[in-house]
């Protein structure tokens, strides 16, 4: 038996009067989901807990089983999992913009006219870096979307209690980053940092390819500036965790990197842009080969163009977005037998907040032994009837490894 979670992102919406006071999900012909709902178990689920809005990354740690608050300690360790960096308990990790500053080292552009494709030999230059005293850290940069990058800090003594590099605002020089607590960690790393902000300028400022981009008038990406300090978490991997060969596909670095924080495998999916202009069947077909044919036991997938498209308050394009998914994706995995699959999403995205919110989701199982209950259709109404009541996202892996005949007995 094989278990998938499908999330699509940001699913969940509020009804809204151009629609009839209906949500996008309601008013969206979704011939497909609704025929899994009809054969299927349904409820709204609260990924984190009633209330909270979650991050698309806290909602899909919640989801694996894991304790958000316990192993979110900042965006930094999850986004350099996303690129690739191989990071270690204990490890700070930070995101970073290459920006631009000019000769009295103020912020000119935040983000280095979006600088695009060319970080990688800039990166290389970084990791050159050595800062005087702090031989003992190890310094890793690596490139990540356009102006985007992380930086890793790994060494004894070492904390991510310190403030943001980031001044937010153009016109400024970077921050001097400040120790948050008393500890002599904090203020080493603070100290560090600070001096990795500054060495960068000096590594970098005359690169050949800042050369360039102040010869073609483009601003030069001559600064890194950190924030998002997190310290790498110990946790053990899902595999270990619920005794399964899992694997991930997603579409976006930040979901690629918790799964791979998990150290479930990443399968790719060329044309996935994490946008509503996405490559579905390449998406689905990557889906159905690899439970079809590969030994992988457990998928977790993530489409994300209803999210972009909540967030852009684009009504039309959410739902067409998720006619598109029932009618390319979902119409697919009907076909799947000896598979539990549980369809649902990491939060509400509603058009009228633009912004993830509290709102509960819709979510339902599909399977071959199953209580089926009384709801026909897949939305965030229907589903409030239906046999599942409302759980939490870290119910999720519980109630699908039962389903897959491989949940341990607690008790005699
Ligand atoms: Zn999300
Ligand atoms: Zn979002």
């Amino acid at each position: 038996m094989k278990g998938i979670v499908l999330i699509m992102d940001g699913l969940g919406d509020r009804p809204l009067e151009e629609l009839g006071n209906k949500t996008p999900l309601q008013a969206a012909k979704t011939p497909n989901l609704d025929k899994m709902a009809k054969r299927g178990l349904n409820g709204i689920m609260d990924s984190i807990k009633p209330g909270v809005r979650p991050g698309s990354d806290t909602a899909h740690i919640s989801i694996l089983g894991y304790d958000p608050y316990e192993v979110y300690t900042g965006r930094g360790p999850f986004e350099a999992c996303g690129v690739g960096v191989d990071v270690y308990p204990g490890d700070i990790a930070f995101r970073c913009n290459f920006s631009t500053v000019n000769d009295d080292f103020i912020v000119t552009d935040r983000r280095a006219g979006r600088i695009r494709d060319e970080t990688s030999s800039i990166i290389a230059k970084l990791n050159e870096m050595k800062i005087d005293g702090y031989e003992d850290v190890e310094i890793v940069f690596k490139e990540s979307t356009g102006h985007r990058a992380v930086l890793v800090l790994r060494g004894n003594g070492l904390s991510d209690k310190v403030s943001d590099a980031d001044p937010k605002v153009e016109g400024k020089s970077p921050k001097t980053v400040i120790a948050m607590d008393k500890s002599t960690e904090a203020k080493k790393t603070a100290d560090l940092l600070n001096k990795i902000v500054k060495e960068s300028y000096n590594l970098i400022k005359h690169h050949p390819i800042n050369l360039k981009r102040i010869k073609n008038n483009e601003p030069p990406a001559n600064v890194i500036i950190p924030r998002g300090a997190g310290a790498v978490p110990d946790v053990e991997s899902l595999n270990d965790k619920y005794g399964l060969n899992s694997a991930c596909i997603a579409e976006t670095g930040l979901i690629m990197g918790i799964a791979r924080f998990a150290g479930m495998k990443i399968i790719e999916v060329e044309g996935a842009t994490g946008g509503v202009d996405t490559n579905l069947d390449n998406i689905i077909n990557t889906i159905m080969d690899n439970v079809l044919n590969s030994d992988y036991d457990f998928f977790l997938i993530n489409i994300d163009g209803a999210d972009e498209a909540g967030h852009d308050g684009n009504v039309y394009e959410k739902l067409e977005f998720i006619e598109k998914v029932d009618e390319v994706v979902v119409s697919k995995l009907l076909t799947l037998e000896n598979t539990v699959i549980i369809l649902t999403a990491d939060h509400s995205t509603p058009i009228s907040v633009m912004d993830h919110s509290g709102d509960p989701v819709p979510i339902m199982i599909n399977g071959p032994d199953l209580r089926i209950d009384d709801v026909y259709e897949f939305n965030e109404i229907a589903a409030t009837k239906g046999g599942l009541l409302r759980i939490r996202g870290s119910d999720v892996m519980d109630i699908i490894l039962d389903y897959m005949g491989k949940s341990p007995k607690f008790g005699a």
